[in-house]
């Protein structure tokens, strides 16, 4: 995953590099670093350390550089253990070219004995010290870097983005994008590259995304691209962001995801104005004429993601079966891709991803692509990869999620997708204009509701204090809050690393039931819905053996209530939507038990919210 970053122009090189850093801190953090060169002291400055980026910043503190061109790195280890020795920027054997990478080179350990026979020594584990040195090789021939990097990057497999420069051409970044995101800020005398869009926002408005295979050269003047597709020079058009900066600042929260549960109520209205202008309607700017035609065509679904996105996925499908009765399954991304997929022309496939980036969903569009389904992202990063590259875009509008753990675009993701299966359903006229015109009246009563579950969820305090020090947790749910149950055992694992398990509750006889005594924890989401009486079957299963209860349930439901050990309820609402709200009492009982247990919450340890790698 990894963030990364380039400067070049005519500030101090090291703050920006560390600014943008910081925003890119939620891609990965074993280890931070920067190169650059020092025009006094004509040389290439290289400070890596081991650890998140605080730990870089003190280094730096005892240093005073004045540089004008730099490249920056977070990293989240794929080859090589987290260590000052694999973190990046890692530099050619020559000591000349300073190198950051995003990805995998899949043949690096090809290349390495290839260049090890010509007495290349390495210094660390990585992937990415093959591939400087590969640069480095090719550069001793020609002396022209463009040249060395587009040679070297054709013979290396894999998905990746670097970003690099030569100390003997302190005036020049060269950056190549194949498959991992790079984004090129524009500026007066100064440029920059990224990662992503959050860590340019402070500088620049004006950004160019660049395309797989292009190779930049980026000076503080000027920007050229060059295709490697095409192998020609290209004109790329810049884009203007609209990303309000205040929404990747914690303003006063202790946490990012404690600021982003609270953001779920506004989200909820944007959507809600953004696409039901009316009553009766639903609207998605970004869908043209061809592609709703082709949306009236098609026989079967496929929803189509990972992790989070997954659950949602889960509950998408659901609706849409349900309101459209067309087949809709849901797979993971790294199984649907590898699973030689039956699929035509009448398919339509939606990956659903947060990024836009997730390596192993952008692998699903493009197998589904190439077997001729029609594809739709459900995507919040505005003009990420997966966003671009399939055939529809509906952007879900969270806005910028720092928290590690999903939160609000999750949210936003499970009301974009209800959403969408309620308008298939009203292209296809499988729902009635009036189903359809009280189902958006409850809907848009949303936000409300999201607030109130928000207000409450303090009483919910005194349940994680009394647990949190437990290390196993199951989660129960059925129908659409089965997803709910999986989301919620993800969220505490994902930041608490206590053991925690969803399942759908009617399985619970098959197995899980086993774990059942005075020490287990149960989390049963039960609110209003036509599996409620059965829901209350499992909790006396469960009261029967012992268990804990901690019930998620609906305004005045006495006998759950009085069942449970704790109880929350939600506003009554109709089952499809319920997901929606039961989700928020467990996002908080995660955080909760995290914050007690001491946990780096926004930045759990081993994960990284970007998943480019497979
Ligand atoms: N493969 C590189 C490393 O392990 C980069 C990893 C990444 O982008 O996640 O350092």
């Amino acid at each position: 995953m990894c963030g990364i970053i380039g400067y070049v122009g005519y500030r101090n090189t090291v703050p920006v590099l560390i600014t943008g850093l910081e925003r890119l801190e939620y891609r990965g953090y074993d280890s931070a670093g920067i190169a650059c060169v020092d025009h006094q002291k004509d040389g290439l400055i290289l400070i890596k350390e081991k650890g998140k980026l605080g730990v870089l910043k003190e280094k730096l503190g005892d240093f005073a550089i004045e540089a004008h061109i730099g490249i920056g790195h977070t990293r989240w280890a794929t080859h090589g253990e987290p260590s000052r020795a694999n973190a990046h920027p890692h530099v050619d054997a020559s000591g000349k070219i300073a190198l950051v990478h995003n990805g995998i080179l899949e043949n690096y350990a090809a290349v390495k004995s290839i260049l090890q026979k010509k007495r290349v020594r390495f210094l660390s584990q990585t992937d990415t010290e093959v591939g400087v040195n590969l640069i480095g090789a090719y550069y001793r021939k020609t002396g022209k870097l463009f040249d060395a990097v587009k040679r070297a990057v054709q013979e290396l497999h894999g998905y990746f983005a670097f970003v690099l420069f030569s100390k003997e051409d302190p005036e020049t970044l060269i950056a190549y994008k194949r498959s991992n995101p790079l984004v090129i800020g524009l500026g007066q005398g100064e440029n920059f590259v990224a990662s992503d869009v959050t860590a340019l926002i402070p500088y620049t408005r004006q950004v160019i995304y660049l395309e797989d295979e292009d190779l930049a050269v980026i000076t503080a003047q000027k920007i050229s691209v060059y295709s490697l597709k095409t192998k020609t020079w290209v004109k790329r058009h810049p884009t203007t962001v609209h990303w309000d900066v205040s929404q990747a600042q914690k303003q006063g929260f202790p946490h990012f995801m404690l600021k982003e549960m609270y953001e779920q109520p506004e989200v909820l209205k944007n959507i809600l104005a953004k696409r039901t202008p009316g009553s009766g309607e639903i609207f998605f700017d970004t869908l043209d004429k061809k592609f709703q035609k082709r949306l009236r065509e098609i026989e079967r679904v496929s929803m189509i993601s990972c992790g989070t996105a997954y659950h949602a996925g889960l509950v998408g499908a659901i609706a849409l079966e349900q309101y459209t009765r067309l087949p809709c399954r849901t797979q993971v991304s790294s199984e649907f891709r590898y699973g030689d997929p039956i699929l035509n022309t009448k398919d339509l496939v939606v990956l659903i991803t947060q990024s836009g980036e997730t390596a192993d969903t952008l692998a699903a569009l493009r197998e589904a692509k190439a077997k001729g389904a029609a594809t739709l992202a459900v995507v919040n990063v505005v003009g990420s990869t997966i966003a671009r590259e399939a055939d529809a875009v509906i952007y879900t509008h969270a806005g910028p999620e720092i928290g590690v753990a999903s939160t609000k675009a999750y949210i936003a993701q499970l009301a974009t997708l209800l959403l969408l299966a309620f308008y298939m359903a009203k292209i296809r006229k499988t729902i009635s204009p009036a189903d359809l015109k009280e189902l958006l009246r409850e809907f848009k009563k949303m936000p409300q509701h999201c607030a109130r579950v928000l207000k409450d969820i303090k009483k919910f305090e005194s349940c994680a204090e009394k647990h949190y020090t437990r290390r196993n947790f199951l989660y129960l749910g059925r129908g659409c809050n089965y997803p709910t149950a999986l989301e919620g055992a993800l969220k505490l694992k994902e930041i608490s690393y206590a053991h925690a398990h969803g399942y759908a509750a009617g399985e619970m006889k098959h197995g899980p039931i086993a774990l059942i005594d005075h020490e287990q924890p149960v989390i049963c989401i039960a609110p209003e819905s036509k599996t409620y009486d059965k829901m209350i079957s499992n909790v006396q299963e469960i009261l029967a053996r012992d268990g804990i209860v901690i019930a998620i349930g609906t305004d005045g439901q006495k006998d759950l209530k009085k069942m449970a050990d704790d109880f929350f309820a939600i506003p009554r609402v109709p089952e499809i939507l319920s997901a929606i709200l039961t989700v928020i009492p467990l996002q908080f009982l995660a955080y909760k038990i995290a914050v007690l247990n001491g946990r780096d919450v926004d930045q759990p340890r081993n994960l990284a919210k970007s998943v480019t790698v497979e």
